[in-house]
């Protein structure tokens, strides 16, 4: 049977860990703040700021939430973000995505200063990442790898193949899994064969966004499988880019959605959050 990799169990304990040393710091007198910034009400966008604020109370971390209109416009937005930048009290700032769409995305990410950039999109932090520089990680890839690392799983020389290229999980968890010496393929939707190319993968990482893709036939046997995929199948359940029923009996290790990848994306914000007040 393969190992079950337990996001639920990895992601409360890093969140532990980070209310030690947030407890730590406070003795010193050193306090974490993150801005929280949503325009509108896209109830999922709320139902993610909403668990975002509860993390970071359970870490002891401050969250300033700023509620705004839908009618916010882009350049209100960007002088908000500005005000933030130069806050002393404001560490970190997270614009909630995705905006309406009159508001230009990329430049407000480009907006927030890279040294409160804990989501990890701005381009500077992007850039650092892949020249090896320390920097903001997108949340997801960075939470995959403390899953693979937590769990016993060795990256090093293994034939590492990630299916998506999106530039908040696909891109970055081909940089970060190069970092730990692993050898990357990063596959999309114009790849040819890609089933030949997944089942020679030791570690497969699944983030392209379609219901239970990913079956037994694309994968090797006793590989890791890391499912990111966040679907709805016809019947509204939600479940991930891999059919965990058909993939399960062959491989050694596997994430379950929900339960898997889902809950490291929060935690890994709060560790970002951190770091931005660690020496
Ligand atoms: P995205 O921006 O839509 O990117 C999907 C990627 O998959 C693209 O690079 C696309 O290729 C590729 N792709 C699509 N169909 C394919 C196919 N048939 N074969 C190979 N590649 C294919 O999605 P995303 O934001 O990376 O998210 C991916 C999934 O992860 C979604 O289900 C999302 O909800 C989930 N997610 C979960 C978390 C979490 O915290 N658990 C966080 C982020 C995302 P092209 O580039 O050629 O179009």
């Amino acid at each position: 049977m393969a190992q079950l990799i337990d996001g639920k169990r990895i992601s409360q304990e890093i969140k532990d860990e980070l209310k030690i040393e947030v407890q730590k710091m406070e003795e010193q007198g050193i306090s974490v703040c993150l801005a929280v910034v949503q325009v509108g009400n896209d109830p999922a966008s709320t139902v993610y700021v909403r668990n975002k604020k509860k993390a970071c109370a359970y870490v002891g971390i401050e969250s300033r939430a700023y509620e705004l209109p839908e009618e916010t416009t882009e350049e209100e937005l960007v002088r908000l973000v500005e005000e933030l930048n130069q806050d002393a009290s404001v560490n970190g700032i997270l614009v909630q995505l995705p905006l309406p769409s009159h508001i230009d995305e990329d430049r407000i990410i480009r907006t927030i200063s890279p040294d409160k950039d804990v989501d990890g999109f701005h381009p500077v932090s992007v850039g650092r990442l892949w020249i090896g520089e320390k920097g903001f990680v997108s949340c997801t890839p960075a939470g995959i790898i403390q899953l693979l690392k937590r769990s016993g799983i060795g990256i090093e020389g293994k034939n590492c193949v990630i299916a998506g290229r999106s530039n908040i999980v696909g891109k970055p968890m081909a940089a970060l899994l190069l970092r730990e010496n692993g050898t990357v393929t990063v596959t999309h939707s114009r790849t040819k064969n890609l089933s030949e190319i997944t089942s020679k993968a030791d570690i497969l990482i699944a983030a392209i966004g379609k219901a239970r893709f990913i079956t037994a036939e694309y994968v090797k046997d006793g590989a890791v499988v890391i499912d990111v995929g966040m679907n709805r199948d016809e019947e509204g359940h939600l479940c991930g880019d891999v059919d965990f029923e058909d993939v399960e009996p062959k491989v050694s290790a596997i994430t379950p959605v929900p339960g898997g990848v889902g809950p490291m994306t929060i935690a890994m914000l709060m560790n970002n959050c951190v770091e931005t007040v660690r020496c």
